[in-house]
């Protein structure tokens, strides 16, 4: 499915962005409005426009999303003190940006959501 997202031209380096990690399945970026001191964004490099098209076929995305997210929080430190995942989805989810997307926060204590 063709999606002409800002989320794509990052990827493909049609517009700039602080790219912090890329391979052939996902690409990480900083959030243009970080929410933390570390606030980073990791997107499929193919369109899924939100949890709710996670599917037989392209669920392991999500698993790499994830270990790559892990990774990256060692990399940056946050690991130890700890950190939060967020998919946001649909409207009652906050989602803003129609391309999956999973937000990586940390660098400081945040009040718990529940
Ligand atoms: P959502 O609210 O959809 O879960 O999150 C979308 C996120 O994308 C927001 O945190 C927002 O700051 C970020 N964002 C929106 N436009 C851009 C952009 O052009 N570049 C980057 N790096 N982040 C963006």
């Amino acid at each position: 499915m063709q999606n002409n997202s800002i989320f794509e031209k990052i990827i493909n380096k049609q517009i700039p962005a602080n790219i912090i990690h890329q391979d052939n399945k996902i690409t990480a970026f900083k959030d243009i409005n970080p929410q933390a001191p570390i606030h980073i964004l990791i997107v499929p490099n193919f369109f899924i426009a939100s949890l709710n098209d996670i599917n037989q076929e392209n669920k392991d995305i999500v698993s790499h999303m994830f270990y790559t997210a892990v990774n990256i929080a060692k990399q940056k430190n946050i690991s130890q003190e700890g950190y939060r995942i967020i998919f946001n989805c649909n409207k009652n989810g906050g989602q803003e940006i129609n391309y999956l997307h999973m937000h990586l926060l940390g660098g400081i204590k945040m009040n718990k959501l529940f």
